[in-house]
């Protein structure tokens, strides 16, 4: 798209740098190396949500351009300050309680009751700093377990499945959202996204306006992803009639990431435009791409552990012609790292997904 792009990471060599115009390798917290840093670029985003919200006070009081605003960022990195925002925002959350000490989870307990589950507050992501409750002996343990941090007491919910959707909103208000996608994780760690999610189109229809309601209300400028819980039919009331407000009934938000997510990497190769193309034109003020999907298509993460018998055999993929490998470049490969995926296009979700995990297999050294 023309522009230079300045990367700033504690890193050296990181995915980022590598193909940046220019890598800058200083500790977030160091702020004369931030500061020199905002001097150099016209307009600032993240790429994940751990970059300490300083970093971007810092570059909106040198008067960069910060797309999302710090606040969107702060909010995001902490479940207390987004469900709160959730709740504002009018969006549907799990019946959850704030508890910073043993005394109010066991309150929360009793209020919430069991099977629950415990996240801390700051600094949660692929299951990490979150324990399952299934009964009062636990209790104390896990508050001790998570060490006695901030948290949140959440209901366990028995979703049929997870979906996400990722949406921009452009500097102009303009409002983009890609089709619902499914997600499926292991351990925890997302392993397969198949887009579109077959749901009902009112349910599609109704995570897009949740999205947009969110969106608006933040005055997002940039992508967002949500992550919502998706409930089975039967837990809905059957006296709900009509499509539109049964659709309302299923979807239940589970957290936000106000870049471009793992969910959306399928954009590259199966939507008109890439969610990271949709980034770059949000927070430099262009209009808005096309979410258009152009062929159903499948993601599939490679983890770490795909190396443990040495390297992949790339060369497999070569017979996969539908199968794109995206690799990160990240050095060390340990066990749940993201190293990269594979995105397969096809006519179907099924036949892409098939294909996916054929090519995957073909990946591993015995
Ligand atoms: P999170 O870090 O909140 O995204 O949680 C990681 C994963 O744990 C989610 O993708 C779900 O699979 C599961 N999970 C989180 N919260 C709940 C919940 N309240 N009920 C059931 N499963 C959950």
């Amino acid at each position: 798209m023309g522009y230079r792009l300045h990367t700033f990471s504690p890193e050296e060599d990181s995915p980022t740098g590598q193909i940046a115009d220019r890598e800058v390798c200083a500790d977030y917290n160091d702020g004369e190396a931030v500061r020199a840093f905002t001097k150099e670029v016209d307009a600032l985003t993240f790429e994940f949500e751990n970059v300490p919200a300083l970093v971007a006070e810092i570059a909106e009081t040198e008067g960069v351009l910060v797309r999302p605003a710090g606040s969107i960022l702060h909010a995001a990195q902490n479940r207390l300050r987004e469900k709160a925002l959730f709740g504002k925002a009018g969006l549907p959350v799990t019946p959850y309680r704030a508890v910073t000490n043993l005394v109010e989870l066991r309150t929360a307990t009793v209020e919430i009751g069991f099977p629950a589950i415990l996240k801390t507050a700051a600094f949660g992501y692929d299951g990490k700093g979150q324990i399952r409750l299934e009964s009062e002996e636990q209790t104390e343990d896990a508050w001790q377990a998570l060490g006695g941090q901030a948290c949140v007491l959440e209901a366990l919910v028995n979703f049929e499945r997870e979906v996400s959707l990722v949406a921009a909103r452009g500097a102009d208000g303009d409002f983009a959202a890609y089709p619902l996608v499914e997600n499926r994780h292991v351990n925890h760690i997302l392993d397969v996204t198949v887009a579109p999610a077959e749901v009902e189109p009112a349910v599609a229809a109704e995570a897009e306006n949740l999205a947009r309601q969110l969106c608006e209300y933040i005055c997002l400028e940039g992508v967002l992803c949500l992550e919502f819980f998706l409930l089975p039919r039967r837990q809905v009331c059957c006296e709900t009639v009509d499509s539109e407000s049964r659709a309302r009934e299923l979807l239940l938000v589970n957290e936000i990431a106000p870049r471009p997510h793992n969910s959306g990497h399928w954009t590259i190769e199966g939507a008109l435009t890439s969610q990271f193309e949709q980034q770059l034109r949000s927070v430099c003020g262009l209009p808005l791409g096309s979410t258009e999907l152009i062929r159903p298509a499948a993601m599939l993460n490679l983890l770490g552990d795909l190396w443990q018998n040495g390297e992949p055999n790339w060369q497999s993929l070569l017979a996969f012609q539908d199968a794109n490998l995206h690799l990160y470049g990240k050095r060390e490969a340990r066990p749940g790292r993201k190293m990269g995926h594979l995105t397969v296009t096809a006519d179907s979700t099924a036949a892409a997904l098939e294909t996916g995990l054929a090519a995957r297999k073909a990946l591993q050294r015995n």
